[in-house]
């Protein structure tokens, strides 16, 4: 086996080079055009046969090693998010209101980076490496990875294993963090309207006030995760906005809730899908309101680790020099790359970012999420060392 971390150390510098690049300029979801025209470009220098526009923006790189193995598949997502950088950088974004702010930057880096180790080892490689570079992935909805996967990046030849690796804001630099079976939920997104019947503030009887409804239906939501399903259970429910009503003395007619409800297994997740039904018409009949309650129609999967799989990863992991490999937590975020996992066995894991003394200390999302950089090359032996292994099987 080549001594991919020393490998990986030398290019260390191109890694972190692409990766402030493509964190200047970041780009929304299923705005990724710069992004991937960067990773095709690359992937067309290491020689890879590679298409661009899959499933949308998506980009898929293929690697033939010169001996007969598995079909590997390594995904990397593209996509920032709408947040205004707060992080005092030289690369910092040149594209106002739009940041890196989940580190898919680094993904991209990390991806490419083990591209550029494993197109050197050709001739160490057993079967096929399919890199995938997703669009979309915090889209939510529709994301990247259905529309790649309807475009076929699982078949021909059909992937055998599938890799994802993220970047992490909560787990010590150069940790690996990993977990068996389910590890990141499936977020069910809702919308509920509560309609009412307005009038003046000095005269309730003769309205129907949907922001007083709406309040006894938050409440009441809530006790679906406290009475209703097993405590024993990962569960939550949040209303993140609630929107109503113009002025001080005018019952509006109408409010307007969304938020969340996320779940790591199906009968938890049907179970509060019932109670959550039942709950909104009862206690909007109760106070007379009318209500349109919707669901968003395609959630991201569960996120599930194939035990065995996982396993096998934990013990490739522990062979890189330098870092860590600890069990962690499951997670109630979710995860396009769940739909990869639907497709073939895998596993997705983390890499830790926090590090007090470079001030990495916000978590993904925030305006002050700050990358140390120096964990790159242990993401890029890893996705490169998979594949390495796992090809042989
Ligand atoms: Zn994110
Ligand atoms: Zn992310």
């Amino acid at each position: 086996m080549p001594n991919l971390l020393q490998e990986a150390s030398k290019i260390e510098p191109e890694i972190i080079e692409i990766r402030r690049k493509i964190h200047s300029e970041p780009e929304l979801s299923f705005k990724e055009y710069k992004t991937a025209k960067l990773v095709a470009k690359k992937l067309r220098e290491l020689g890879m046969q590679v298409k661009t526009r899959v499933g949308g923006n998506g980009v898929l790189g293929t690697l033939v090693g010169e001996k007969n193995g598995k079909v590997i598949a390594l995904r990397a997502d593209m996509d920032a998010l709408p947040v205004t950088e707060d992080v005092d950088l030289t690369f910092k974004s040149r594209n106002h209101g739009v940041m890196h702010a989940c580190g898919h930057d680094t993904h991209v880096a990390m991806l490419l980076g083990a591209a550029t180790l494993l197109s050197k080892h050709k001739s160490d490689l057993h079967g096929t490496v399919k890199f995938l570079f997703q669009p979309a992935e915090e889209d939510g909805e529709t994301g990247g990875a259905k529309p790649m996967i309807e475009a076929g990046v699982m078949n021909n030849p059909k992937v055998d294993y599938v890799f994802g690796l993220h970047i992490g804001g909560e787990y010590p630099s150069g940790t690996f963090g990993i977990r068996p079976g389910p590890f990141m939920a499936t977020p069910d997104g809702f919308e509920i309207k509560v309609i009412g019947k307005g009038g003046h503030g000095s005269r309730p009887h003769e309205t129907i006030d949907p922001i007083f409804v709406s309040v006894q239906l938050i409440n009441a939501l809530q006790a679906i995760s406290s009475r209703m399903i097993n405590p024993t259970k990962p569960f939550v429910i949040s209303i993140c906005s609630i929107h109503s009503g113009t002025t001080d003395n005018v019952i509006p007619d109408e409010a307007v809730m969304m938020g969340t409800m996320r779940t790591l297994d199906e009968k938890t997740r049907s179970t509060a899908m019932k109670y959550f039904k039942r709950i909104t018409k009862d206690v909007c009949e109760t106070f007379g309101a009318k209500y349109v309650l919707d669901f968003v129609k395609d959630p991201y999967p569960i996120t599930y680790n194939d035990e065995k799989v996982t396993k096998r990863v934990t013990e490739v992991l522990r062979t890189i020099k330098g870092t860590k490999t600890r069990e962690i937590d499951q997670k109630l975020g979710a995860e396009d790359f769940a739909r990869f996992l639907q497709k073939a066995p895998g596993t997705f894991y983390y890499i830790g970012t926090r590090n007090e003394k470079k001030g990495c200390i916000y978590p993904n999302h925030s305006s002050k999420f700050k990358v140390d950089e120096s964990v790159l090359k242990f993401g890029a032996t890893s996705l490169a060392k998979l594949a390495l292994e796992f090809g042989k099987e």
